[in-house]
């Protein structure tokens, strides 16, 4: 099964949108759905024209909104696989209450945020997630905005699938994006990405010598049961911890994410993965059940008949 859709692709030559697109197209057969069963939610920036990209059904929606349209579709449509793709500008600015909530709603839908720490659709700007002191066409003696830390903030929202990946390494981008899909709840993907016309080379130094993702040494790769260190105290990297309290210590790892004496490796890979109820699940248990009690009680006009006919007094606004 091939989820290519024919409309011709419109980033800019080099984009690190063109590897996610890949890899998202390699997998999607493997979910085993039928593409009038698959769903992309955008709001709008560069990586949001990505359901025009794909031949399954898909929604090139509002500024910051999509994690809410994708709510409704993944609450109303059970048999969906709900997906949304953003920005750091169009998820962590004007988006970022939406953001939040979905996280810690758990709604079934997988977020893919991608993060190229610049505005790139609108030529330039600094973003939520730029750098102290970038110059930009906005900001040209500098930013004054502490950026977020997309993985501190979603585990800070406490959401149930919280992981981190990079554009240079198709492998590693493949198997979080396809862990994701699988987790039952909200997953949050941050993607690093590279814009090369506005901030080319942001993540270079992640990539060490350039000969591939392999020669990193400053790419920190989490998975269960690793060692990790974080200010002098070392423990084994468990995302399953119901408390993501050494999850966000992790995530303050590396570069400008980095407190004072917290520097180290940047880390990729899945840093909380745990069950709880889904939002869309326990709202459609809901409505079923106050369906079957609707239908048990009868219709309106059935049960105000009953309510006469019992003889008692009853007053307006009484049912
Ligand atoms: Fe990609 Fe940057 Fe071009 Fe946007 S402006 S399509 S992020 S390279």
């Amino acid at each position: 099964k091939d989820f290519s859709s024919d409309q011709e692709v419109r980033w800019c030559p080099g984009c690190g949108d063109y590897a996610v697109l890949k890899a998202v197209q390699s997998f999607l057969p493997d979910l085993g759905l039928a593409r009038s069963n698959i769903v992309f939610v955008s709001g709008i920036g560069c990586s949001s024209r990505f359901p025009y990209y794909l031949d399954t059904y898909g929604m090139h929606s509002i500024h910051g909104r999509a994690p809410s349209i994708a709510t409704g579709i993944a609450t109303a449509r059970e048999d969906l696989s709900v997906w949304v793709v953003t920005g750091d500008g169009d998820a962590l600015s004007i988006g970022g209450n939406h953001l939040i909530h979905a996280l810690r709603r758990n709604v079934n839908m997988t977020i893919l945020l991608f993060n190229n720490r610049i505005y790139g659709l609108t030529k330039g700007q600094y973003s939520p997630t730029s750098e102290v002191g970038k110059v930009t066409k906005s900001t040209p003696v500098g930013s004054l905005d502490h950026p977020f830390n997309p993985i501190s903030l979603a585990l800070g929202a406490e959401a149930t699938f919280v992981a981190r990946t990079i554009d240079s390494d198709r492998k590693h981008l493949t198997a979080v994006l396809a862990a994701a899909a699988a987790h039952r709840g909200t997953s949050l993907v941050e993607i690093y990405q590279n814009c090369p016309i506005f901030n080319d080379g942001a993540f270079d130094a992640l990539k060490g010598s350039g000969k591939g993702p392999d020669a990193a040494e400053s790419l920190l790769r989490l998975e269960p049961g690793v060692e990790v260190t974080v200010s002098g105290r070392t423990w084994a990297h468990d995302p399953s911890a119901p408390d993501p309290a050494d999850q966000f210590a992790l995530s303050r790892l590396g570069e400008h994410n980095a407190q004072p004496g917290t520097a180290g490796p940047v880390p990729i890979g899945i840093f909380r993965q745990i069950d709880r109820p889904t939002y869309d699940d326990q709202a459609r248990a809901q409505v079923a059940t106050a369906t079957q009690t609707a239908a048990a009680q009868g219709s309106p006009t059935e049960r105000l008949t009953a309510l006469i006919n019992t003889g008692d007094t009853w007053t307006v606004g009484q049912a």
